[in-house]
């Protein structure tokens, strides 16, 4: 049986960071289900579908990688999928407080459910998706942290809401 593991997260937008950690998730796992979260209640500067596209055509044609979306709570969703691992990044001290508590609940809510923890590249380890939005949205050169199709993706967002 392949190894499977759920690489869950907003990817708003899909960063350097994020590809380090599937890079290195293939390395442990056969293969990966990239699951972006489509949460209604939060404001994406990039819809899901838009995540999902970016995500595909960074990663290429590998058929280890599979690009999916979800809803409501991963541990359903990954119930539905039949894996029962996902695979989390550890940027800094800073992420390992809400992911040791996120990584308990989701025990607590399906007892099959377990938790890799991987961490980034040492040139990646700041990059957030959010520091990304924040520095293009005001016009900051962010060509070093994403791949140049999320680079162009940004340049359009960003041009077409006048926000520059
Ligand atoms: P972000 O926090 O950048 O908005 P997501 O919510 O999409 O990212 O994160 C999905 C997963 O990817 C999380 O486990 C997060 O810790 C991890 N991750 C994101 N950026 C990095 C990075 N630069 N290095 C390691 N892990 C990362």
């Amino acid at each position: 049986m392949p190894r499977l593991a759920i690489y869950p997260g907003s990817f708003d937008p899909l960063t350097h960071g994020h590809l380090s950690l599937i890079h290195r998730g293939l390395k442990i796992f056969d293969g990966l289900v990239v699951a972006v979260a489509n949460n209604p209640d939060k404001h994406p500067l990039f819809t899901f579908q838009e995540r999902m596209e970016l995500i595909r055509a960074a990663v290429g044609a590998d058929a280890r990688v599979e690009v999916d979306s979800f809803d409501g709570l991963l541990v359903d969703y990954a119930k539905k999928r039949g894996v029962h691992t996902v695979l989390r990044g550890l940027r800094a001290v800073s992420d390992f407080e809400y992911e040791f508590q996120l990584a308990n609940m989701n025990r607590k809510l399906d007892p099959e459910f377990d938790s890799v923890f991987v961490m980034t590249g040492e040139d990646y380890f700041y990059v957030s998706a959010r520091l990304v939005r924040e520095v293009a949205r005001f016009g900051g050169d962010v060509s070093a942290l994403v791949p140049p199709n999320v680079l162009a993706a940004l340049d359009r967002k960003f041009k077409k809401a006048g926000g520059r």
